[in-house]
């Protein structure tokens, strides 16, 4: 009887032990990869890629899912995507309702590839102000990366993770990213004083997708769009009304259209309006490699210049 007893309380003991143990490891020990391993990073699209190689360089594994040119908000995972995703060590998205929103295809991707949201995925506009949609004010509008400032938190945000996860190359990391913030930083403070010299009545950035709207608050234009997200369906005949009506409304003298998009239906604005499409702009991809526009500081500037210049038009 007394064998039982101590049999039972050892046990006992044992997991209680087992318990404690797991419960009070150290959650960064446990995630550490090895001192011979890259770090192996996924990202949801290109201009998250540039941002995270800005920071890895050389020293990391870099996998970007949706190619540059096309749209983020819907896509198709490929069986590629799905085994670089099973691989990582760290996924990145944006977050905002960019992925998720939609058909919900990063959801399914980090549950097919056996992942977990803040383990192994993770959304880099945590530390954005959101702003909503107007169409659907409980959605948040994903394009933060719009206004600089927000981009700066991303890649702050990122550094963290990656330091934490790999501390080898912790220092490497937050040297990067510290200089790449500078450059950033500049950019942005010489942007927001750009505008403001451009009449108010012509300060209207008209573009397909309403994906302007940290942009406009940051730059001090005014954002109209025709159709507000691009999971939505586009340009219809109404859409085409209100955003024409906006246009009238304005003194503006130039259209945009976004690289990422299909220009169809802002052609049909400049015919009716009788106003040109100055240029196309970059939202929610890179331009292709080698191209202006290729990384997330290049395509901030080739906005800038673009936009200021359409809006300044005589
Ligand atoms: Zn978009």
């Amino acid at each position: 009887m007394k064998k039982n007893i101590i049999a039972v309380v050892a046990v006992v003991l044992m997991v209680t032990g087992v318990y404690w143990f797991l419960n009070h490891r150290n959650p960064q020990e446990t995630s550490q990869i090895s001192a011979t391993q890259k770090l192996r990073v996924v990202t949801t699209n290109s201009i998250l890629e540039d941002m995270v190689h800005n920071v890895g360089q050389d020293r990391i594994e870099l996998y970007s899912i949706v190619k540059r040119g096309t749209d983020p908000h819907e896509y198709e995972p490929k069986p590629a995507d799905v085994s670089a995703t099973a691989d990582a060590d760290i996924i990145f998205h944006n977050g905002l309702n960019l992925e998720t929103g939609g058909n919900g295809w990063f959801t399914k991707l980090v549950q097919t590839s056996h992942k977990q949201f803040d383990v192994d995925a993770f959304a880099v506009s945590t530390d954005v102000v959101p702003q909503h949609l107007t169409t659907n004010v409980n959605e948040e509008d994903p394009h933060a990366w719009l206004d600089l400032a927000n981009g700066i938190k991303y890649v702050k945000r990122m550094t963290a993770i990656m330091k934490e996860k790999d501390r080898k190359n912790a220092d490497f990391y937050q040297k990067n990213s510290d200089a790449y913030v500078a450059k950033l930083l500049n950019l942005h403070k010489t942007a927001q004083s750009k505008f403001i010299n451009i009449p108010e009545s012509q300060r209207l950035l008209v573009t397909s997708e309403g994906a302007f709207k940290y942009f406009a608050q940051a730059y001090h234009v005014k954002a109209a769009y025709i159709w507000e997200i691009n999971t939505e369906a586009q340009g219809t005949p109404e859409q085409m009304q209100q955003v024409l009506a906006k246009i009238r409304q304005s003194e503006v003298k130039s259209l945009f259209v976004e690289s990422s998009v299909s220009p169809k239906s802002m052609e049909k604005v400049a015919k009716e309006s009788g106003l040109l499409i100055y240029a196309k702009i970059f939202t929610d991809s890179l331009a292709s490699k080698g191209k202006p526009g290729d990384t997330y500081y290049s395509m901030m500037k080739w906005n800038l210049d673009k936009i200021h210049d359409g809006l300044a038009k005589e």
